[in-house]
């Protein structure tokens, strides 16, 4: 806050990126809560023999959002791991991550940063079957990989240094960044993986599918149960709930301050000139009672006795407004005749 009780950048930075960040943790902390009271209200069902009853009853053989459990099934073909020997699956996803030490010139200090180089998902068409063997009825999932939540299980992961030389150790001493090796992760969904869908059912001919859901709708494929599902959902939006919470009593707080600096610099300008006001009347009436003329007043005169020149400044206030005898003549603990605070030190004027 500077003295015209403007506040400064800082607190309008910290007023500004608050709010901004408190609107964000808002919409993301609403479209959560939506998402997971969705998920609540969703139709749970079982994959059985009853599934195909329930889609030729419902309106357009279609129930718009449902939660189906259940294992991975491959329809034909299945991917094989490129790394782990008899270990299929129908979702398979390779990356790979360069990972190095880059110097950052603020702080002088290397930081490891990781960048993904190259990554490649294939998937082949598979089904949710029932977890009981006995139970033939299986959901074809439409567009796995539109799903979110979808955490795959990696099957193989390596870590393949750079090699150090002298000639790499110049070059990263001249480029910033020291390379220290390449990370290789296969990841994948498994056959037979226990496997939570919520998604739109509908059935096709014969085929029953699990598709993503109409506009607003979340389709999630997770290897976690519902339950489990659910709770994660909840502990996201609650977190967006506290951040934004937090954020925005930032906000107030900071915008409290700076309108309460405004106001007491506001009521303290008024206390000045009320204070001047009320000195000029009473130097007028002074004037008066000696029988001096406002005009016969000298401007660079003492405002106490009006006759002597000022000759001394007061501190802290820095008034220059009496003159050195009236300063001795001030009652004790002495204060500014002026603006009534305490006079710490008085130091003498020379005009030359
Ligand atoms: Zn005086
Ligand atoms: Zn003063």
């Amino acid at each position: 806050m500077d003295s015209s009780g403007r506040p400064s950048t800082a607190q309008l930075v910290v007023l500004a990126a608050s709010s901004a960040l408190t609107a964000l943790f808002y919409s993301m902390y609403r479209g959560k809560a939506t998402t997971a009271n969705r998920l609540k209200e969703a139709q749970k069902l079982s994959i059985d023999q009853d599934l195909k009853e329930i889609l030729l009853e419902a309106p357009g053989r279609c129930v718009p959002y449902v939660v189906i459990e259940g294992a991975v099934k491959a329809v034909n073909e299945t991917l094989k791991s490129q790394f782990v020997d008899n270990c299929k699956g129908v979702i398979e996803r390779l990356t790979l991550k360069e990972n190095k030490m880059v110097w950052n010139r603020t702080t002088h200090l290397w930081n490891d940063t990781e960048k993904v180089i190259h990554q490649r998902t294939n998937s082949v068409p598979f089904s949710i079957g029932s977890l009981d063997e006995d139970i033939t009825t299986t959901v074809r999932v439409i567009r796995p990989l539109e799903a979110s939540a979808l955490q795959l299980e990696t099957t193989y992961e390596n870590f393949h240094p750079t090699k150090q030389s002298f000639s790499n150790a110049i070059g990263s001493f001249i480029s910033g960044e020291r390379p220290k090796g390449i990370h290789e992760t296969e990841e994948m969904l498994r056959i037979g993986d226990s496997i939570t869908g919520v998604g739109e059912l509908v059935l096709d001919n014969s085929l029953m599918k699990l598709q993503p859901p109409k506009q607003g709708y979340c389709f999630f494929l997770s290897r976690m149960d519902y339950q489990s599902l659910l709770r994660d959902q909840e502990s996201t939006m609650r977190l967006c709930k506290t951040l934004t919470i937090v954020f925005g009593v930032a906000a107030c707080s900071t915008l409290v301050y700076i309108l309460w600096k405004k106001f007491s610099r506001f009521r303290e300008g008024k206390r000045q000139r009320r204070m001047l006001e009320e000195f000029n009347e009473q130097q007028r009436l002074r004037g008066q009672e000696m029988g001096i003329e406002g005009d016969a007043i000298s401007p660079t005169s003492c405002t106490v006795c009006l006759t002597l020149e000022r000759d001394c400044i007061f501190l802290e206030c820095g008034h220059v407004c009496a003159c050195m005898q009236c300063y001795g003549a001030l009652p004790r603990p002495k204060r500014c005749p002026i603006c009534r605070a305490y006079i710490t030190r008085v130091v003498p004027l020379f005009n030359s």
